[in-house]
């Protein structure tokens, strides 16, 4: 894939730049190495001070920044201005908690003969992240606040379509104040991911994406004895049960399936209807989806912007007109509108059975997938029915039912009466073929550092180390 700015709205290229040759990857690789052992070493006071500098500039450019991802990858303007503040926020979220979140924790020293023992935590070193176009500034800080905090340096390759996003990065942790060196962009392509991961000087590595994708950083990371985190591909499903607001959970579910055009990881993909509600349910959803207005994305009155790749409507498109060929039903949309860009119409299918493509795979465009069932187990069965499991949704205002779904939904996130969103103070991951490892929180800055456990005896030979078995 060529690294340019193209842009979805009207297929024309922007700008395109040159992948960094093979001496260019290992002058950065170099810079990294030799940042990280000065940088880990700076107090967690003042990587703060440089993350809410950070924060204060992302405030100050809100609206650039914003343009530029509009144009790189056709997100609705105000959803680009709102993204650029949820980064500002989790900027300073870490710089005000990260080091309480590493903060030296103690064991029972009498309990292993020690003086004092506890665990510290400790940065790796340069971490490399693989990062996915649809929310081009936020899948990048989300990796980036708490690594940088945790004294880790950063090594950024994003999706091809974003290079402009991309360096924006670059650019705003160096005129926030960080060291050269500690949060670099390369502009490489995914047949360059390889060799960076393999490269001595990279410790570690994050893929957020699709599942082959994350399943290629995988192998090398396992061969290199790597650390990986991935955050893959979702199907996630949407429960209404007949206790449910139903009202609520219409609007609510448009937008969890139709924000950022269709193509966030945690949209609700497959709406899981209880027979008692369900065609009220499918009248309103299809009404609300009727409704939504397909259009230029920089048009602060549109809904839905285009998709962000023509290979992506492609995809999207085959998924649904195969379904279609099998017998599904198109209750709204289901076609490209007649115009230029990349658009797809938010569309509403019914009827979709196991033997199509679209009950298995992930459609990653504004297609909502509507089922019918009679009972919670039903439910359960079929919201499990996929190899993903990355967020999912139930409505009931039963408090059974609530923690049935809590238990059973095979899922790293379930958000009872409401969508699934991602916040600094909840951890975000998933399980099954979503991935592993949890970025946000405590549990996401603790994902790329040593755990190293120290135990310190008696310097005069009172502890009992010595004496107990030792591995
Ligand atoms: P993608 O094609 O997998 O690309 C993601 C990143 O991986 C890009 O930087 C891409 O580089 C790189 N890449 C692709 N193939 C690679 C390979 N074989 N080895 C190494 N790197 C490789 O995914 P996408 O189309 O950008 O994003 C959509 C997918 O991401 C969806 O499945 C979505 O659900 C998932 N996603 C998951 C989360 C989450 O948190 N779980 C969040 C957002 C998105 P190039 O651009 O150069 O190809």
């Amino acid at each position: 894939m060529a690294i340019a700015t193209i842009n979805p709205a009207t297929g024309q290229t922007i700008k395109t730049f040159d992948p960094l040759s093979d001496d260019e990857i290992d002058r950065r690789l170099e810079r990294a190495a030799s940042a990280f052992a000065a940088y880990r070493l700076t107090r967690f006071s003042q990587r703060a001070e440089w993350m809410d500098s950070a924060a204060g500039i992302l405030d100050g450019e809100r609206d650039d920044i914003a343009r530029v991802m509009t144009t790189e990858m056709g997100k609705t303007i105000g959803a680009a201005r709102a993204e650029v503040a949820k980064c500002a926020t989790a900027c300073r979220y870490y710089a005000q908690h990260a080091e309480e979140f590493l903060a030296d924790e103690p064991a029972d020293a009498a309990a292993v003969g020690a003086t004092r023992a506890f665990a510290r935590y400790q940065p790796l070193g340069p971490v490399l992240a693989v990062m996915p176009w649809n929310f081009p500034l936020w899948q990048a800080m989300r990796f980036a606040a708490p690594a940088l905090m945790a004294g880790n340096v950063g090594v950024l390759k994003h999706a091809s379509n974003v290079p402009q996003t991309a360096l924006f990065m670059e650019d705003l942790f160096q005129r926030a104040g960080f060291p050269q060196g500690a949060f670099q962009t390369l502009l490489i392509g995914s047949d360059q991911v390889e060799r960076v991961l393999r490269d001595r000087r990279i410790k570690a590595a994050t893929l957020t994406g699709s599942t082959p994708a994350g399943r290629s950083v995988a192998k090398v990371g396992g061969d290199e004895i790597k650390k990986t985190v991935l955050e893959l591909g979702g199907s996630d499903p949407y429960v209404v049960m007949p206790s449910a607001d139903l009202a609520r959970a219409v609007e609510v579910g448009v937008t969890a399936r139709n924000q950022n055009n269709g193509q966030s990881c945690i949209a609700a993909k497959r709406f899981i209807v209880h027979d008692a509600v369900a065609d009220a349910f499918e009248r309103d959803f299809v009404a609300r989806v009727s409704a939504l207005h397909v259009g230029d994305p920089m048009d602060e009155s549109t809904d839905i912007g285009p998709l962000a790749t023509e290979q992506g409507r492609r995809d999207v498109a085959e998924l649904v007109d195969e379904a279609v060929s099998n017998g599904a039903r198109v209750l709204v949309g289901g076609r490209a509108p007649d115009r230029p860009g990349w658009f797809y119409e938010p569309t509403v299918i019914s009827g979709v059975t196991p033997d199509m493509r679209m009950y298995h795979e992930e459609v990653f465009g504004p297609v909502a997938q509507l089922y019918r069932i009679s009972g919670i187990d039903e439910a359960i069965d079929l919201a499990n029915a996929t190899d993903f499991g990355l967020g999912s949704n139930a409505w009931t205002d039963d408090p059974d039912e609530q923690e049935r779904f809590v238990r059973d939904l095979e899922a790293g996130m379930v958000f009872v009466n409401g969508m699934t969103t991602s916040y600094p103070q909840l951890p975000f991951g998933g399980v099954k073929q979503s991935g592993y490892g949890r970025e946000l929180s405590a549990h996401g800055i603790r994902e790329f550092c040593n755990i190293k456990s120290v135990w310190v005896g008696d310097a005069k030979g009172g502890s009992s180390a010595t004496r107990t078995h030792s591995e």
